[in-house]
């Protein structure tokens, strides 16, 4: 069942902007009271589009809906709330060139030490809807890790993950398996625990 949360309840150091579903798409909120949105550069309101919708939503029927025309960039919450769905991307340290591919995000983070970093949209999926990922692992059923929905993730031990990847079968990772060397392997599950 689709589901959409904030992902500060989660993860305590990310700015309690973000919020995450169980496709794995990342949002961004506006601030509140905000009735203009930028659109191919031109500045919409939609005060009157937000008064009209908002009955239409509720948090077990149908959670957000896409602001019309607004190529598929703004979205309404059940309370109310503008989403802007962020851009994610491929990790860089595998040295792969994907761009807009779901793997990871780059986070501001909230309070004194304001900040960026990589972080990595599995864990925030399994961390928001299956459970603490805190010293633990985010295994891809499929074995591809740009497909970080709900229904593909899996928390595991970094044991029992090292386990599942000593089969050739599953390599959890969008690059050649037959490529894939214990080092990759390795450096694959480090990254893992960012976020
Ligand atoms: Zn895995």
């Amino acid at each position: 069942m689709y589901d959409i949360r904030q992902i500060n309840s989660y993860f305590q150091k990310v700015h309690s902007r973000y919020y995450i579903d169980t496709n794995s798409v990342i949002y961004t909120s506006i601030a509140a009271g905000t009735n203009k949105i930028m659109i191919n550069g031109l500045r919409r309101n939609i005060a009157g589009w937000r008064k009209a919708n908002i009955s239409k939503l509720n948090r077990t029927n149908m959670q957000i809906i896409l602001v019309p025309n607004s190529e598929n960039k703004y979205y309404m919450l059940y309370d109310g709330t503008i989403l802007q769905r962020m851009k994610t991307q491929y990790n860089q340290n595998t040295g792969a060139e994907k761009k807009e591919a779901s793997v990871n995000l780059i986070c501001y983070f909230g309070g004194k030490t304001d900040g960026k970093i990589m972080c990595n949209v599995a864990r925030f999926v399994a961390g928001a809807f299956i459970g603490d990922v805190e010293g633990k692992h985010v295994h891809h059923i499929d074995g591809n890790r740009e497909n970080n929905k709900l229904s593909n993730l899996l928390i595991v031990s970094p044991e029992e993950h090292r386990l599942m990847h000593s089969s050739k079968e599953n390599t959890c990772s969008t690059t050649s398996p037959k490529g894939r060397t214990p080092q990759a392997m390795a450096v694959e599950a480090g990254d893992t625990l960012q976020g």
